[in-house]
Order: structure tokens, then C-alpha cells, then sequence
């Protein structure tokens, strides 16, 4: 039996359909299993004929035939379930706590006594009705609220199944009064106090004197403990000159900068700032400043030694990030160069920081011990059908049934945390009062900075915060108050391939590392409790030891366009962390030729410079410097700015569905696709006088629309700097032609059944739900996508359309006509 499971995990198929769609996947695993097991008895039975075979042998081949009896049934309730939109199976699996046990023999032992258990099981009663099953589950969920003795540290749990009900809410309430005290002591003190308690605080001095010593330290402690709040705020004290910190996420660089500005006690802005992509909050004052890795990147540009800091601080160094990893490339140049004048302080919340030691020759680590409350982990018994669902199950369950503390939920992108926040909002409200409040509180990056400081609100007595985030909580930001966590598994990811050279959006599962990242944020001020929505088996067997690092999945054209114009031209040779396979390399040297940035030399051209001006990825920096040729940069720059605001301009209210769809599909009627309705929608709000009440007439987000105006200002701002000329063109195919001067890569032409195919390496891509042409009558023949977006199918997010034609105009080295 344990080798149909090796099988199983070995099997190709199954791990790229893993990476797809659990639904999916675990379908097919199910019907390899059945399929396996049939071949192995056939076999078994064909050798044992007229053989003596022992006890033990003959018992494993009737308990494979029982198995295979039960993967049947079972087989069946899944088929019966998949049809169904957002259906749920559970997958009783012998093996699910089984890790470390070799001995085959405990192994049957353990599936002879499960069956022993569950005699209606093995007498092959198991209910095929849908509803008796999941009433089983749901009986067994409510009485197993409080989870039932297991070992510590590893338990199993049960979720309550589907609607949740109002008097299972009001159980378990009474002792939430009596236990707000503490907290409200806990807030109660001041600032300073808490910086002093700070794991980080007894080893001011000491790391002090390690930063004077040596030039590159590197220093390691868990997340929480004060390294990205409280070192740059040490050294400036003890008279370092200017400090700059990096994050990978912008979110984190604006929320850590306003919390040291309100531990300084100064404006934001003033002694301390942050700089970010669009955003510089930062003055001559300034001596902390926090900013995205990306952004330091391009201060390479304008300064290559950074001589206007003395110490700089690669914070979430173990995130990896691309840029991160880049940075520490160029400062491990620039820290040989500057010698004295120079401090590098690289800093990582796991404790496998010897690469970075190796990486800057023999750099010594300081540790700062953590201080951590134990945690206790539940998995689920049965892979979750839909972990969105299970995940809102889980939040009003244990805000039913649990003491007082916040709930962490890791999601992987906004358009999951908008939908939890809307189950939750809608399964609470019939809930009326009798049930103490329940905040909800998203923290996503493109979620206006007013509304991520609502996580960092204290939680009113009695009252309970939920926190639906992206990876974002996983290290860079600690929110305080968290008790429980609730982790799906799973993270959105970039990925790519270099032979097709597309790069797309993917869900996929977390490394083992990053589970216990997520874990660990439950016991930073008491114990807590850790919901990890998959199976013990599938952390052990399933997920990877640790993320593969950005660098390694991800187009560079970006990068090695800013490289090239660092004056970096051996890119082969760069003294990478972990290099990137050459063929990436090569690729995006490809790609930055088709655009005109590189010549056939490899040199960076005129073009090239200017793109490698602009903050925005390659083809986006083409199309605005192409739109001159089009006199409509106006218009484009507005895109660019509508774009990087991805996918938060559109709401849709449940109950107003309708007419916002109606006032939506009014910006795409004049054509194009998404480009062109979100740069109406743009200039109709302008005309509005950049109305709020606009915006809430016609459902867009005031906030979104703002922060694409602000982009939009410092576009402007740009284009005077790469001295692209301001002209104004409202002629739809010119707007499009200038989008696909650095979008051709992306073309795809339309199938039967209404799917498109792309040009270059084809296969089938969707149009996303999200986009105006989704299920449109009359679907253009060849549409450019902005984006590709992997979750159940290939998604195309935000389309262009074009003609053919255009493409031979834009890029005939790159097209070329088949006639
Ligand atoms: P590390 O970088 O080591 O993970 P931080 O310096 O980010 O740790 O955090 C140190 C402490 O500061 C944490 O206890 C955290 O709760 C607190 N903190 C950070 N940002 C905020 C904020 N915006 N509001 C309240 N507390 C915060
Ligand atoms: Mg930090």
C-alpha cells in the first residue's frame, strides 16, 4: 500500500495538476489510486494462486481489496459532488497520520483498527447520499468543538460544515468579558515601554558595537522582535548618519515608517519617511527612511555608490524578493568600494541565515533570541474542497467558541479577502446582537494606506478582529492582539517560463517554512492556536522545505534592463545569490531586443535608457514612450495609472449588482476593451471634477481612483524626465496601437467557443470574469492581454483588442504575415 502512495506522489501528472487546482488534483489522485490498487490486486491474486502464502501477506491483500472497495464508494461521492459549485468532499485517508511510521505492519495495524472502528465502513455501508455524509461530519464537528485530547502541538479537527447556526454562536461566550482586563492593561502602556520590552532591547549595545566592527552583519531574530522598528532607530541614536531600510512590500515600508514616526514622535515625512514606487514621503530631514527594495534599486540609478547613506539595512532578506536579492548584489559591490564610509546590516526572520554569511564572505550572524509562546496546530482530517468557505466557517466558529484574541487568515490575493469579507459580513449581520462584534480588517497592497491602518486598531473589549491578509502578515508586518491563525496553505506566486517567456499569477501551496512562519505569528504575546486548513500528511509529503526564490520564477526583463543601465553588461557573470538559469537570462535579453531597448549587440539603446527611467516593467515603459508616435501619451499615461491600480477601480454591491454592471458596461461602450474603459472612466471622473459623489453614482472605488490620479501625477512628472512629448488623442485605435507597441508579446487570436489562443508558443487562454468582454456577444477576433492570471484556468486580465494588421506594424521583426 505504501509503495501506490510513493507512486502516487511521484506521479508527474498529478504534481502539475497540483499547482492548478486542488479540486482537481485530488480527483485524479483518487481515480489513479482505485486504478493502481485494482492492477496490484490482480496481480497479488494471479501470484498467490496454488502458492503458500503467509498470514500476514494474505491479510494485506484482503485489506487492499476492502480498500479498493471504499476508494470505489468513495470515488463515488466525490463524482457526485464536483459538479457542484463550491461542493465539499472529505477523503477519509488511512494514511493521514502516518509520517515517520515505517514499519508496514503498524501501517495495517492502524487501517485494521480504523476499520474495527467504523464497522458500517468496512461492511460497506458507507452512506452515498451527499447530505447523510456531511451530516455526519457536521455531528461530529459540534461535538468535537472543544478538539479532542491528542498529542500536543499535533491535533486534528473538525469544521462545522456549511451554515453556520445562530446557537452554536452563543455557545462558548461567558468567560470573554471576564478576560479583556489584561488587554486593556497591555494598551494601557505607553510607547516607550514597549520598545523596552522588545526581545530586540537587551541587545542594543552589543549589536551597537558588532555594526562599529564589522561592515556587513547579519542579523537574525523572529518576526516581532524589533529588528525593522528598532535598528534603525538604535543607530541613530548611537549617531549613525542616514539609515535606509528596505522591505520587498510597499505595504510594510508605509506602515512600519508611520509606527517609528509615532515612536520618535516626529511627522511622518520629517525624521522619518518612506519612499515607494509613485510615493516619495521623505525631506531633507529625513534620516530614516524606509522604502520597497525596488526603489533602492533605482537609487542605484541616480547615485551608484548611495553615498547619501551610511548604514543600509536589507530588511526580509530570507523573503528572497528579486529585487532584494539584486540589492544585495549591488550593495555587496558598493561596501567594497566605500569601505569605512559604509554599513550593511542584512536582515532575516529564519534562522538559516548562513547563505547570506557565505554570500558576504564569512559576515558574522547576530542572533537575537525570540521570545514564543507555544502554539498548538490543528490540521484538517481531509483536504478542503473550498478553502475560501472553510476558512469563513472557521472564523465564526472560533469566534463562537473561543476565548478572547484575534484571528490572522491568510488568503492569496484581494479578490479572495473582497469575497471573505463579504461571506463574513453577510453570515454576521443576520446575527444581530446578541453576538459580539466582529471587525473585519483586510490588508492587501493595493489597499489604500487609510484602511491598512485598520488592522493596527486596538480591539474594543469584548469585540474580536479578524485580519484576512496576503503573505504580508507572514513576516513583514506583526499585528498585535493575534491568538489564532488560520492558514489555507496556499500564496499567490509568480511564475514563469522561459521557453514560452510568459509569466503568470499562480496559486500555489507554501513551502513547509512558510506554514511555520504563518504559525508562529499566533504565539508572539500567549499561547495560541494554529488552524492549518490541510491534511498532516499533504505538510510532510506534499509541500516544498522552503520558496524557491523570486529570481529563480521570474521574467527579468526588468532587472537586467536596470542592470544594463547601471553599466552591469556581464550578466552571466554577476555575483548573484543564486544565479537564474542562463536560459531566463537570454529570454529576457530576447524580450528587451524585440522592444528596442537592447540593439543586436546587446548594448542598451537610446530607448533602452529611457525605458529604464520609467518604474514600471518594460513593455508598460514601451508603451508609453511608443504612444509619442500615436500623440496620445495623455492617454496612455492614464492607463498606466488606471493599471497600476490593478482591478480595485469597479465595485460591485451584492444587492446593486445590476445597475453597477450597467454603469460599468457605460465606460466599455465605445469599444476596446478594458484599456479604454478604464481610461473613460478616468477622464469622465476628471470631467466630473474629480468627484466623490461621481465615483458612488457610477460604483467606482473614490479611494482606488485617487491613488490612479496620484499615479497619474507622477507619470507626468516622468514623462517630462524621459522627455516624452504631452499629446492628447482620443482615437480608439491609436490608443491601442500604442498599448500594443509594448504588449505585442502578449497577442491572442480568438477560437471557436469563444477562448483565444496566443500567438507565439500557443495555447488556450480565458478571458478573466473580471474583464468587460467577459461572455460579450461579440468577441474581437485578436485581443492583447495586460496580465495572465493562473487559478482554475488560464486567465487573460484586462484585454486590449487589436487587428492583426497592427501587429505587422508595430513589430515586424517580431510578426511576421503568413500569407
Ligand atoms: P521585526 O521586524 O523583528 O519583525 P518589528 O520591528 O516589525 O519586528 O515589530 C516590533 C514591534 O512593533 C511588534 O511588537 C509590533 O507589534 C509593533 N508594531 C509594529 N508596527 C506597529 C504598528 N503599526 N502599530 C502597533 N504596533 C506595531
Ligand atoms: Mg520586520
Amino acid at each position: 500500500l505504501r509503495s501506490i502512495e510513493d507512486m502516487l506522489n511521484d506521479d508527474k501528472e498529478l504534481k502539475s495538476l497540483r499547482d492548478i487546482s486542488r479540486r482537481e488534483y485530488l480527483k485524479k489522485r483518487e481515480e489513479k489510486k482505485l486504478q493502481l490498487l485494482k492492477e496490484e490486486i490482480e496481480d497479488e491474486e494471479y501470484l498467490f494462486e496454488g502458492v503458500k502464502v503467509t498470514e500476514e501477506e494474505r491479510k494485506e491483500l484482503e485489506l487492499k481489496k476492502e480498500t479498493y472497495r471504499l476508494a470505489q464508494e468513495r470515488a463515488k461521492l466525490i463524482g457526485d459532488d464536483s459538479d457542484e459549485e463550491g461542493g465539499r468532499y472529505r477523503m477519509p485517508d488511512a494514511f493521514e497520520d502516518m509520517k515517520g511510521v515505517s514499519d508496514e505492519k503498524k501501517r495495517l495495524q492502524v487501517l485494521t483498527k480504523r476499520y474495527k472502528e467504523d464497522p458500517s465502513a468496512a461492511a460497506g455501508k458507507l452512506k452515498t447520499d451527499q447530505q447523510e455524509w456531511e451530516d455526519h461530519l457536521i455531528n461530529k464537528a459540534i461535538t468535537s468543538k472543544t478538539p479532542k485530547a491528542a498529542p500536543p502541538g499535533e491535533k486534528s479537527y473538525d469544521l462545522l460544515l456549511d451554515d453556520f447556526r445562530k446557537e452554536d454562536l452563543l455557545a462558548g461566550y461567558d468567560n470573554r468579558e471576564a478576560e479583556s482586563e489584561d488587554e486593556l492593561e497591555i494598551e494601557a502602556k505607553s510607547i516607550a515601554e514597549e520598545r523596552r520590552k522588545l526581545p530586540v532591547f537587551p541587545y542594543r549595545e552589543e549589536l551597537i558595537k558588532a555594526v562599529h566592527e564589522y561592515q556587513v552583519l547579519v542579523v537574525v531574530g523572529e518576526t516581532g522582535s524589533g529588528k525593522t522598528t528598532q535598528i534603525p532607530q538604535y543607530l541613530i541614536e548611537e549617531g549613525f548618519g542616514g539609515v535606509c531600510c528596505t522591505q520587498p512590500r510597499r505595504v510594510a515600508a508605509m506602515s512600519v515608517a508611520a509606527r517609528v514616526a509615532t515612536e520618535v514622535g516626529c511627522k511622518l515625512g520629517s525624521k522619518v519617511g518612506y519612499s515607494i514606487r509613485f510615493e516619495d514621503c521623505t525631506s531633507d530631514k529625513t534620516v530614516i527612511k524606509y522604502m520597497t527594495d525596488g526603489m533602492l534599486l533605482r537609487e542605484f540609478l541616480s547615485e551608484p555608490d548611495l553615498g547619501q547613506y551610511h548604514v543600509i539595512i536589507i530588511d526580509e532578506a530570507h523573503e528572497r524578493s528579486l529585487s532584494t536579492d539584486i540589492a544585495m548584489g549591488l550593495v555587496k559591490d558598493i561596501a567594497r568600494a566605500r569601505g569605512d564610509s559604509i554599513r550593511i546590516i542584512i536582515s532575516s526572520a529564519t534562522l538559516n541565515a548562513e547563505k547570506f554569511r557565505d554570500y558576504f564572505d564569512d559576515a558574522p550572524i547576530f542572533n537575537i533570541p525570540g521570545r514564543r509562546y507555544p502554539v498548538d496546530i490543528y490540521y484538517t482530517k481531509a483536504p478542503e474542497a473550498d478553502y475560501l468557505d472553510a476558512c469563513c466557517v472557521s472564523v465564526l466558529q472560533i469566534h463562537a467558541s473561543q476565548p478572547p484574541g484575534d484571528i490572522l487568515v491568510f488568503l492569496t490575493g484581494q479578490e479572495e479577502i473582497e469575497t471573505a469579507v463579504e461571506i463574513l459580513n453577510q453570515r454576521t449581520r443576520g446575527l444581530g446582537s446578541k453576538v459580539q462584534e466582529l471587525m473585519i480588517a483586510p490588508i492587501y497592497s493595493t489597499l489604500p494606506a487609510d484602511m491598512q491602518a485598520k488592522i493596527f486598531e486596538p480591539t474594543p473589549p469584548g469585540a474580536r478582529k479578524v485580519v484576512l491578509a496576503t503573505n504580508i502578515a507572514e513576516t513583514s508586518v506583526t499585528i498585535p492582539g493575534i491568538v489564532y491563525v488560520i492558514d489555507p496553505g496556499f500564496c499567490k506566486q509568480k511564475s514563469y517560463n522561459p521557453k514560452t517567456g510568459m509569466e503568470s499569477l499562480i496559486v500555489v501551496p507554501v513551502s513547509r517554512a512558510g506554514a511555520v512562519q504563518r504559525t508562529g505569528r499566533a504565539g508572539r504575546t500567549q499561547p495560541g492556536k494554529c488552524f492549518r486548513m490541510f491534511t498532516k500528511w499533504s505538510f510532510y509529503n506534499e509541500m516544498e522545505e522552503d520558496t524557491i526564490p523570486e529570481i529563480l520564477r521570474t521574467n527579468l526583463a526588468q532587472v537586467v534592463l536596470l542592470l544594463k543601465s547601471l553599466g552591469i553588461d556581464d550578466l552571466i557573470n554577476f555575483d548573484f545569490i543564486d544565479a537564474p538559469p542562463s536560459e531566463v537570462l537570454i529570454k529576457s535579453l530576447e524580450q528587451l531586443y524585440a522592444l528596442g531597448a537592447l540593439n543586436d549587440r546587446g548594448e542598451l539603446t537610446k530607448l533602452g535608457r529611457r525605458m529604464a527611467e520609467l518604474p514600471l516593467d518594460p513593455m508598460m515603459a514601451k508603451s508609453l514612450i511608443g504612444s509619442e508616435k500615436y500623440s496620445c501619451s495623455e492617454e496612455v499615461a492614464t492607463i498606466c495609472a488606471m493599471l497600476s491600480v490593478n482591478n480595485s477601480i469597479f465595485y460591485r454591491p451584492k444587492d446593486k449588482g445590476v445597475i453597477a454592471d450597467a454603469a460599468r458596461a457605460a465606460f466599455a461602450r465605445g469599444g476596446g476593451g478594458d484599456h479604454m474603459a478604464l481610461l473613460n472612466c478616468y477622464n469622465q471622473w476628471r470631467d466630473s471634477g474629480f468627484s466623490t459623489q461621481w465615483c458612488y453614482e457610477n460604483f467606482v472605488q473614490a479611494r482606488s481612483i485617487k491613488q490612479a490620479r496620484d499615479v497619474r501625477d507622477q507619470l507626468d512628472g516622468l514623462m517630462d524626465r524621459v522627455e516624452v512629448e504631452k499629446t492628447s488623442n482620443l482615437d480608439g485605435d491609436a490608443i491601442c496601437k500604442a498599448i500594443a507597441s509594448g504588449f505585442f508579446y502578449n497577442a491572442t487570436r480568438l477560437e471557436k467557443g469563444g477562448t483565444y489562443r496566443t500567438l507565439k508558443n500557443p495555447h488556450t487562454v480565458h478571458i478573466h470574469p473580471s474583464s468587460c468582454l467577459f461572455k460579450s456577444e461579440k468577441l474581437p477576433r485578436w485581443l492583447i492581454y495586460h496580465e495572465l492570471v493562473f487559478t482554475t484556468k488560464e486567465f487573460m486580465r484586462q484585454v486590449i483588442q487589436i487587428e492583426s494588421a497592427w501587429l505587422l506594424e508595430i513589430a515586424p521583426f517580431y510578426y511576421q504575415s503568413k500569407e
